[in-house]
C-alpha cells in the first residue's frame, strides 16, 4: 500500500512539488448542463456567476505550479469543458499559454457535449490550438439517451460532427457505452454502425458501471437495475469484431483508433509518465508523488484565492506501486507488456497461459481476447 498522507485541509503552499518534469497536462472543468444519473466523474451543474471564478482560479493554479513546463499532450476535461463561454475559453486558453510553453504540444484534446458544439466555440478552440476533439455520444437510440439523461439528440451528433470537421478538426474522438440498462445486442451494433458511417479517428466504448454515489447505484440496490456480465462480455465481444471490421484498431479494453491515431495523453497515463491535473479533483503524479486536487468548485477557488495548494489528499508512491500499476495498466493495452516485468510470477502466468487467457505477441506478453473480459482480476492477481 503507498503512504498515505492523508490532509483534511488544503496544503500550504510551501509543501508544492515541484512539477516541471510533467510532460502531459489534465485540466479539469466541473460544468454540466444536466448531471447524468450513471456518472462518477466530480462534476457540477453550470449556473450563474461560477465559471468565471474558477477560470481564474485555474489560472492562478497554474501560474503557481505549472509555469514553465512544455507538455507534450494536454487534456481539457470534465465536467463539460464547453459549458464554458467564448470568453472564458479564451480567458483560459490565454492564462495558461503565459504560464507554460506550447511549442511542444503534439496533442491537444478537449471533452465536448454534443450540445455545447457552435461554430464560433469550434474555431475558437482550433485557432487556440487544440487539435483532437473527445465527444460523448453513448448512444444513437432516443430512449436509451433519455434513460441515461443526455441533453442530446442523435441529430445534434450529427450537426456537431459536421461543424466540428469544417472548423478543420481532423482528430476526432467519439464515446459509447454499453450494456445500458435494457439495451439490446442490435441497438449496440446500430450505435456502432452509425458512429463508425460519421468516419471519426477515434472511438470509446465504455462498458457502464454502477458507481456508488450515483442515482443508477442506488438503482440497482433497489433492484430496478442487474448487472450482467455475460450479456456485457457479448457487447464486448461484438464491439471489437465490428468495430475492428470498421478499420478501428483496437490498443486498449476500451479504445480502438484508425492507424496511428491512438490517443497520446492517454497512452501516457498508462505508460506510468508524469502528469500534473488543475482544477478541482484533478489528479497528477510527480516523481513519488501523487495527490488530488479538492473535489469542489467553491473549495478550490476559495484555497486558490487564499494561497493554499487546493489538495485533498497526497501520497508517496512507492517504486514498487508504479511498477505494479504500470503491469496492470499494460495488460490492458493489446501491445503487453515485457515478459521479465511478471518473471516473479512465474506460476501465475503459466496458469493464465494454461487457462488462455495469457498470450505471448513478439517478444511481449498481453492478455487475450478472453483475458480482456477478465482484465480487472488478473491484474489484481498479478500485483
Ligand atoms: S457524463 Fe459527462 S455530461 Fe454527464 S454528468 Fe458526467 S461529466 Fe457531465
Amino acid at each position: 500500500m503507498p503512504l498515505l498522507l492523508k490532509t483534511e485541509s488544503p496544503k500550504t503552499e510551501n509543501s508544492a512539488p515541484t512539477a516541471q518534469k510533467a510532460r502531459h497536462l489534465y485540466i479539469h472543468i466541473p460544468f454540466c448542463l444536466q448531471i447524468c444519473p450513471y456518472c462518477s466523474f466530480y462534476k457540477d451543474l453550470a449556473g450563474p456567476g461560477k465559471a468565471d471564478p474558477l477560470v481564474e482560479a485555474v489560472v492562478r493554479e497554474a501560474e503557481r505550479f505549472g509555469r514553465g513546463i512544455a507538455p507534450r499532450t494536454i487534456f481539457i476535461g470534465g465536467g463539460t469543458p464547453t459549458a464554458l463561454s467564448v470568453s472564458q475559453l479564451e480567458r483560459l486558453f490565454a492564462g495558461l499559454r503565459e504560464q507554460m510553453d506550447f511549442t511542444r504540444v503534439e496533442e491537444f484534446t478537449i471533452e465536448m457535449n454534443p450540445a455545447t458544439v457552435t461554430k464560433r466555440k469550434a474555431e475558437l478552440l482550433r485557432r487556440a490550438g487544440v487539435n483532437r476533439v473527445s465527444m460523448g455520444v453513448q448512444s444513437w437510440d432516443p430512449d436509451l439517451l433519455k434513460l441515461l439523461g443526455r441533453v442530446h439528440d442523435a441529430e445534434q451528433v450529427r450537426r456537431s460532427f459536421a461543424i466540428l470537421r469544417r472548423a478543420g478538426f481532423d482528430n476526432l474522438n467519439l464515446d459509447l457505452i454499453y450494456g445500458i440498462p435494457g439495451q439490446t445486442l442490435a441497438q449496440w451494433e446500430e450505435s456502432i454502425r452509425q458512429t463508425a458511417a460519421l468516419r471519426p479517428e477515434h472511438i470509446s466504448a465504455y462498458c457502464l458501471t454502477y458507481e456508488e454515489d450515483t442515482e443508477f447505484f442506488e438503482r440497482q440496490a433497489r433492484g430496478e437495475f442487474a448487472e450482467d456480465r455475460d450479456s456485457d462480455a457479448g457487447f464486448f465481444e461484438r464491439g471489437v469484431a465490428l468495430l475492428g471490421a470498421a478499420g478501428y484498431g483496437q490498443y486498449e479494453i476500451s479504445n480502438y483508433a484508425q492507424a496511428g491515431r491512438q490517443c497520446h495523453h492517454n497512452l501516457a497515463y498508462w505508460e506510468g509518465a508524469d502528469y500534473l491535473g488543475l482544477g478541482p479533483s484533478a489528479w497528477s503524479t510527480v516523481g513519488e508523488r501523487r495527490w488530488q486536487n479538492v473535489p469542489d468548485t467553491a473549495a478550490y477557488v476559495r484555497a486558490i484565492q487564499a494561497g493554499v495548494r487546493p489538495v485533498r489528499d497526497e501520497e508517496i508512491l512507492p517504486a514498487a506501486t508504479r511498477e505494479a500499476e504500470k503491469i496492470a495498466f499494460g495488460l490492458r493495452m493489446n501491445a503487453g507488456i515485457d515478459p521479465a516485468r511478471l518473471a516473479e510470477r512465474r506460476d501465475l502466468v503459466a496458469g493464465l497461459r494454461a487457462e488462455g487467457l495469457l498470450e505471448d505477441h513478439g517478444p511481449r506478453v498481453r492478455l487475450t481476447d478472453r483475458g480482456r473480459l477478465l482484465a480487472d482480476e488478473i491484474a489484481s492477481e498479478l500485483i
